[in-house]
């Protein structure tokens, strides 16, 4: 047997470092701002601990272009490096000085925002450069160092007159990364992924109006100043604790994050925990419209005020990533592939957290100030409905504060609904039938019946709720939904009606041939005599509500119309009041033309106040109409 080590050639690696270390190559920039910010986190940490007796004063990091030369400088005053450590640090790939820090220093640094990891981020600079220099001089008492490497692995090490202390990283930008050298892009950048970071960012200058003084004359230009153009802002709301913020400083955050949202957030939840992971971070939940995928993408996620990504999918609950903020922890592994992530430990915890503190927000908001959450409630329920149909946890907790809100604009929890109808709507089998219209308009005159009859009618019109319908119906004991517009409100008037028919047994009969006999063999009404108030409508016509449901889901893509399950047969009950006058004439009307015309015309306003009459038959019902009016 033979054993041995795999040699793997240096010469052969680099190439492939430059070309596949990141798919991104413009993260070169982050990488690099990112090594300067830890170069400073390291010197503040140091001064602060007395290992480092040097001024630790107010560090900024410089981002100079150099368009003619084709160079970009990244200038830090951290606590640079000696030759030794130019050696160790940069000549070693995947040595992480970073990650070393951090074991040397284990407790008293474990909160000093270090960001560095894997000993990488330093090379993704060949991603853009065909020569990199570093020029650094350590804040111990030795002289500076100059390092450069064109790119193949020979490297050239000198000393340097550097006097300050800090390290200067020069790019000399290659051809085909000619971009990063322009401004815009370099600021595009920088706020992109820098716009947190801890450490004052310089890029350039600004100029600045001030105020005209005293004795100006009306055309007098307001005078300007150059100063320094500073990109980030280091102490975001994020990192600070709750107990620190007003709700404006909230609000003000949103505007920063958001500069193109005009509209205030509804609420804030504020993230803060440190065991048994790390995260820090705020949500808001903004008015969300009924469209789904328009509003995903905008929390945005950050390790130690680094941005990371805006694709934040298997870290926060599905149902979540209609919010907007940020996350931030150091705890991700976000070097592994996205299925890995979903699959790792900690970050579902860190998914089931969030989606606690969702529920737990809303929930003391629902204790608290139950009339804020009721007036922001149909803003705010598609997410909390999607929670409730995604995640049992939540469903259970949900569940409490959930709100229905009525036609007449209360709102009830479930519990309250329940309470509320028990009296009087139950079907034959002791269910209770909630009753809900998804259109208040379209629906009106069917409202209006259910009304009347002293029903409660709620309002359910978000694009998922017949999903969390069935869900209710099978989580929860003798339940059913029907729309105002279903065949089980037949049901209820049915039971609950104590009226008389005017019309004899014989006379029903006769009626309904008549009726049958108009509509034809092939119809999709199914005639229904009733006794009811002689002022409710005579013709209703109600659907099944299984049957619309059905066709809905078809619809939206649920079944998929293209597999097989074919078109649903049309089901229509048509619901007659026999104690209507009109009913009784059509039944006393003795020649057979006219008989039809009014069952023809009774028919076609009961579709249209359903909204079933359309194309030719409308033309055709309208036309008869104009016949008849004349
Ligand atoms: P990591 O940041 O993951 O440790 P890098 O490849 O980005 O790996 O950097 C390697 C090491 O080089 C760092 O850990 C640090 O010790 C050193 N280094 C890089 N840039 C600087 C800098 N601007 N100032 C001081 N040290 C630096
Ligand atoms: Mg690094």
């Amino acid at each position: 047997m033979a054993k041995g080590k795999i040699n793997v050639s240096v010469d052969n690696i680099f190439p492939l470092i430059k070309k596949f270390l990141y798919s991104d190559h413009e993260i070169f920039l982050r990488e690099l701002i990112s090594n300067a910010t830890d170069a400073t986190s390291k010197l503040k940490h140091l001064t602060s601990i007395g290992e480092a007796k040097v001024e630790y004063g107010n560090p900024i990091i410089e981002v100079k272009a150099d368009k003619e030369g084709k160079k970009l400088h990244i200038i830090d005053q951290g606590l640079g490096m000696t030759e030794e450590e130019v050696k160790k640090y940069i000549n070693e790939v995947a040595f992480s000085g970073a990650e070393e820090f951090l074991n040397k220093y284990e407790d008293s640094a474990k909160d000093s925002g270090i960001i560095g990891h894997f000993g990488l981020g330093f090379y993704s600079a060949f991603m853009v450069a065909e020569k990199v220099e570093l020029i650094t001089k350590s804040y111990k008492d030795e002289p500076g160092v100059h390092w450069s490497c064109d790119g193949s692995p020979n490297f050239t090490l000198k000393k340097s007159k550097k006097e300050n202390r800090g390290t200067e990283i020069i790019l000399h930008i290659a051809e085909d990364s000619l971009e990063f050298l322009e401004d815009n892009r370099i600021s595009e950048l920088l706020s992109k992924y820098n716009k947190f970071m801890p450490i004052p960012i310089k890029f350039g200058t600004k100029t600045e109006t001030l105020p005209k003084p005293e004795d100006a004359k009306e055309e007098d230009a307001a005078p300007t100043v150059e100063v320094d153009n500073f990109i980030n802002n280091p102490n975001p709301a994020w990192t600070k604790q709750p107990a620190d913020l007003k709700d404006e400083d909230y609000k003000s955050f949103y505007r920063e994050m958001y500069p193109m949202q005009f509209e205030e957030p509804l609420f804030h939840i504020h993230l803060n925990v440190d065991y048994p992971f790390n995260l820090t971070g705020i949500l808001y939940f903004p008015k969300l419209s009924n469209d789904l995928s328009a509003q995903k993408d905008r929390i945005q996620l950050y390790q130690n005020q680094v941005f990371v990504t805006d694709n934040v999918e298997g870290i926060v609950p599905e149902f979540l990533t209609m919010l907007r903020g940020v996350i931030d922890s150091p705890d991700i592994p976000l070097n592994v592939s996205r299925s890995y992530l979903q699959a790792d430990g900690a970050v579902k915890k860190i998914s089931s957290y969030i989606s606690r503190k969702v529920a737990d927000k809303l929930s003391s908001l629902f204790k608290n100030n139950r009339e804020d959450l009721e007036a922001k409630w149909n803003d705010i329920k598609i997410v909390i409905e999607y929670g409730m149909l995604s995640e049992d946890k939540f469903f259970e907790k949900a569940d409490k504060f959930a709100l229905y809100p009525t036609v007449d604009g209360a709102f009830y929890t479930f519990d309250e609904l329940q309470e509320k109808i028990k009296a009087n709507q139950t079907d034959k089998d002791d269910k209770l039938v909630v009753l809900y219209a998804s259109d208040k308009e379209a629906q009106h005159s069917y409202i209006e019946t259910a009304k009347a009859k002293g029903y409660e009618v709620l309002l359910l019109d978000s694009p998922i709720i017949g999903h969390l319908m069935q869900k209710l119906e099978t989580s929860k004991e003798k339940i059913s939904f029907a729309r105002v517009d279903a065949d089980h409100i037949d049901k209820l008037i049915q039971k609950e009606d104590t009226q008389i028919s005017k019309l004899s047994d014989e006379e029903k009969e006769t009626l309904k041939v008549d009726l049958e006999k108009v509509f034809g063999e092939k119809s999709s009404y199914t005639v229904q005599l009733e006794a009811m108030e002689s002022d409710a409508l005579p013709f209703t016509i109600t659907e099944p509500e299984f049957m619309r449901r059905m066709k809905e889901m078809q619809q939206t893509g649920g079944g998929g119309g293209m597999f097989g399950m074919g078109n649903m047969p049309e089901m229509y009950n048509i619901v007659v009041n026999t104690n209507h006058e009109l009913v009784g004439e059509i039944l006393n009307t003795k020649t057979a033309k006219k008989k039809e015309r009014l069952i023809n015309q009774s028919l076609d306003l009961a579709k249209l106040s359903k909204g079933l009459l359309k194309g030719a038959a409308m033309t055709e019902f309208i036309k008869r109409s104009y016949e008849m009016v004349k």
